[in-house]
């Protein structure tokens, strides 16, 4: 089996390393981050139009 030493980043679309690649399918941690970044701002988009109500058990 010939496994690829590198991978296309999702992100960027450059090759970056898979072994021993921390930021892996990214190419780096810049990359990762910007993914990352954007998802908890989506996330949290949705999160905030859809705030759960608290419950207030301090009765
Ligand atoms: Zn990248």
């Amino acid at each position: 089996m010939a496994m690829p030493k590198t991978v296309k980043c999702p992100r960027c679309g450059q090759d970056g390393e898979w072994t021993g690649n921390p930021f892996r399918p990214f190419c780096s941690e810049r990359c990762k981050m910007a993914d990352l970044g954007g998802w908890f701002s989506e996330e949290y988009r949705i999160a905030s139009d859809t705030k759960p109500v608290e419950e207030d058990e301090d009765e």
